[in-house]
């Protein structure tokens, strides 16, 4: 019998110009299904000379774009909405085969990503400005909004199809042209996402799409016509990126990672609480910037709560998350898997107790995945240094607190500030909570405080670097120059017509 070829690796391309282009790469990374271990592709590390070309093309592009009215601007945009709406399922089985997650886990980032193109559907009015008759006898003032140029976007591997959309649709409805860095680990989402867009109409260059690494992201930071860096990713490199992108005189958000608290009063309800705090802490396997990653308990809640959460983790179902009722998926790499490993290992030698041990997961049928199981580490010590660490997997840490203030007190002390959130039924807890608590996105009796598309989105200390947010008003403010139009009309003048 004749042997069967084993098909060629799929070599994926650029979108620069409105053109699928070969990569002249000489670095090529394989992109990992986490779940199987299998090569799905194999994604190019683009140099300077690449990324010049899909800048040069998204400023040639700008001019034309910038003058097209936006009621125009938007209309490729409902046909996105529409494009994305009819391959949802099959986004959402490419986001689970290379991220991991589940498949309704990735059904629901799509969902977001779509709210997303919805609400800049309506820059013809969220773009305008303002004007005012008469700042001095007969001058009049406005403000008017214009696009700044070519913009760009860094983004991480945990969110492949959501986080481009923080930001591609406010970037092209206000007039810029818009290069995406989707992640290295998980870049076939956004080939398949590009592949609409192309359907769309968009006239070439205002979108274009660039594969790599550090050496991608450095030319984007340093090209001269690059206006506006917009970053997704772990601290150390949303501070690179911010410091070197302010360096060049560039307009930079930078959104870093998270060490989210959540505090569970005594007179919470506790069935509710464990629910959503088991879906926040060990959803998308703790790979989610918003994950709970400390509980902080307080009174009878550190009895109560402890029962009920080694419980529901115990009980979720975890493997590939294309198959039937899998509840949680793999993490990201061997080496994620490895790392998260090593520190539970080391919360457990510096005292805390662990309550459920995820590591040495074995699951049937895929003994190549990358699988930690649900972890709970019980009375971490305020020394340890899991306080401070980002673990970016399914492990959650408890510890106990005498009551609000010193829970509070524990918060504050924390590096990081993308999510706070709060467990009770007493009100005047709550706003205490919503008012004190240091943190850009509070949740009271929500797991995962994911703010809806037309509000801003961003963490605060070590979360983000920056100070217009991503989604809503603020991304209109961040990819719009203000103009300010003092006139005068000499009355004469008007007279002679
Ligand atoms: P990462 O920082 O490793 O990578 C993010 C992006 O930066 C990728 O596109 C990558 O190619 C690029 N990059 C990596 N190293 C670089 C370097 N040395 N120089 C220049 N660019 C570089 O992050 P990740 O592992 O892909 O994602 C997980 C992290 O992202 C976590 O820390 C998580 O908390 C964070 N995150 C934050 C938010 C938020 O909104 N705050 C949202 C999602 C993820």
């Amino acid at each position: 019998m004749t042997p069967v070829a084993a098909p060629p690796t799929l070599r994926l391309t650029n979108f620069i110009n409105g053109q699928w282009t070969d990569s002249p790469a000489r670095e090529w990374r394989d992109v990992i299904n986490p779940a199987t271990g299998e090569v799905l592709a194999q994604v190019p590390l683009a140099d300077a000379a690449e990324v010049n070309q899909a800048v040069e093309a998204a400023a040639a592009a700008f001019p034309e774009w910038r003058r097209t009215p936006p009621e125009d601007r938007i209309q490729p945009l409902f046909k996105l909405k529409m494009l994305l709406e009819d391959h949802l399922d099959d986004i959402a089985r490419i986001i689970t085969q290379e991220n991991g997650k589940t498949f309704t886990e990735a059904k629901a980032e799509m969902r977001r990503a779509i709210e997303n193109v919805e609400v800049a559907c309506g820059i013809p009015m969220m773009m305008q400005g303002y004007n005012l008759e008469d700042v001095a006898r007969g001058i009049d003032e406005m403000m008017i909004r214009q696009p700044i140029g070519v913009t760009a976007a860094i983004v991480p591997f945990n969110f492949p199809g959501m986080i481009a959309f923080w930001y591609l649709p406010y970037a092209i409805a206000t007039g810029n042209t818009f290069i995406l860095k989707p992640s290295e680990r998980v870049p076939l989402t956004m080939r398949y996402v590009y592949e609409l867009l192309e359907k769309t109409g968009l006239p070439k260059g205002v979108v274009s799409l660039i594969n790599g690494g550090k050496a991608a992201v450095d030319a984007l930071l340093d090209h001269p016509k690059v206006r506006a860096i917009s970053f997704v990713g772990s601290t150390p490199i949303a501070k690179y990126v911010y410091s070197r992108a302010a360096a060049n005189g560039k307009r930079a958000q930078c959104q870093g990672g998270a060490k989210n608290h959540v505090i569970v009063l005594p007179d919470a309800d506790m069935p509710m609480a464990t629910q959503i705090i088991s879906d926040s802490a060990f959803g998308c396997a703790g790979q989610r910037c918003l994950a709970v990653s400390v509980a902080v308990t307080i009174g009878e809640a550190q009895k109560t709560f402890r029962d009920s959460i080694a419980d529901a983790a115990s009980k979720l179902k975890v493997g590939n998350g294309l198959d039937k009722d899998v509840q949680m998926g793999p993490v990201i790499t061997p080496q994620s898997k490895e790392r998260v490993e090593s520190l539970i290992a080391l919360g457990e030698k510096q005292g805390a107790k662990v309550l459920l041990d995820g590591r040495n997961s074995k699951i049937p049928k895929y003994e190549s995945g990358n699988f930690v199981n649900p972890t709970i580490l019980d009375n971490v010590p305020a020394t340890s240094d899991l306080n401070d660490t980002e673990i970016f997997g399914p492990v959650l840490s408890l510890v106990h607190a005498n009551d609000m203030d010193d829970a509070l007190a524990f918060l504050e002390r924390s590096a990081y500030g993308n999510q706070a959130s709060l467990f009770t039924s007493s009100g005047s807890a709550a706003r205490r909570f919503r008012y004190e608590a240091p943190a850009g996105n509070i949740g009271i009796n929500i797991g995962v405080a994911a703010p809806m598309a037309y509000f801003p989105f961003s963490g605060w200390k070590n979360s983000f670097f920056g100070d217009l947010h991503g989604q809503g008003r603020d991304a209109i403010e961040f990819y719009t120059d203000k103009k300010v139009v003092v006139e005068r009309w000499a009355k004469e003048h008007s007279r002679k017509f």
